[in-house]
């Protein structure tokens, strides 16, 4: 059963090779959605989309830059005419300690994890509420919740920690509209943002901290997106999904 037959997804970050979004972009795919991959560099998103198979488009955008998510929102909604998908997966983050972080560290991951989350939905969301539906998921981090010990700063877990925040507000404000907007809580899961970032040491203490015993993979998440973007969650709104092998469990 394909369960985005028809709908069109645009998901943010999405070149990265072995990305969390990349992964979401492949399985929607295989669902029938069309995808529009958003990312830095225009080569990178245009041959993400390209590997995806025909119908699919890669748009360069910076979420920092209000301009640019406005403008890619609009080539989608030109080609397509409607975006039934939002995912908020752009981010990056910095192993700092509290007293190391600079006003430009702050302002680089505050600004792509939780601007870019804010701008991107915003400029999603006259096109889904003229639809009278829509489905926004937007990436936190199990960061948010236990503050940080995985790799991320401390203003990475306040980043993250304020898209969990601007989830629930805006599920609040969207549901009579029809829009749900849910996150996604991912532990420790293989991707290049910590790729070679980790010693030995510290990837085996991480490891030693998940109940299943094993990194998550990239597919992992993009199942659970695969839910919160479809029909099957119908009833969702103002959730946070943890996708962490059990290394959270409240
Ligand atoms: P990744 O580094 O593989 O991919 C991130 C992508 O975001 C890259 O393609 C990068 O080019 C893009 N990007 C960075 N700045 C951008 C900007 N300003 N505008 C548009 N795109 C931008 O990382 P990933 O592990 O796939 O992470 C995806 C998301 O999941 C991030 O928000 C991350 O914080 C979150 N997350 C990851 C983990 C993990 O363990 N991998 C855990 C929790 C949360």
């Amino acid at each position: 059963m394909k369960l985005l037959d028809g709908r069109t997804a645009i998901i943010t970050g999405a070149a990265s090779q072995r990305g969390l979004g990349r992964a979401t972009a492949e399985l929607f795919a295989a669902h029938g959605a069309r995808v529009a991959v958003l990312d830095l560099d225009l080569g990178a998103a245009e041959a993400a989309a390209a590997a995806l198979g025909g119908g699919h488009m890669g748009l360069a955008c910076d979420v920092t830059d209000k301009d640019q998510c406005d403008a890619a929102v609009a080539r989608v909604l030109d080609a397509w005419g409607r975006i039934d998908v939002l995912v908020n997966n752009a981010g990056i983050t910095q192993p700092l300690r509290i007293l190391e972080i600079a006003p430009e560290n702050y302002d680089a991951v505050l600004d792509v994890n939780l601007r870019g989350t804010l701008y991107m939905t915003q400029a999603c969301i006259p096109a889904m509420r003229d639809a009278g539906s829509g489905s926004v998921v937007n990436m936190s981090s199990v960061s948010a919740q236990r503050g940080g010990g995985i790799f991320g700063g401390p203003h990475y877990s306040a980043a993250k920690a304020g898209i969990l925040g601007l989830t629930k507000a805006m599920a609040r404000e969207l549901a009579p509209d029809g829009v749900r907007v849910n996150a996604i809580c991912p532990g420790f899961i293989d991707t290049d943002i910590t790729a070679g970032k980790l010693s030995d040491d510290q990837r085996a203490q991480v490891l030693a901290g998940i109940p299943m015993g094993r990194a998550g993979r990239a597919s992992d998440v993009a199942g659970c997106a695969l839910f919160l973007a479809s029909d099957l969650s119908a009833y969702c709104t103002g959730t946070e999904v943890d996708v962490n092998g059990g290394s959270l469990i409240h």
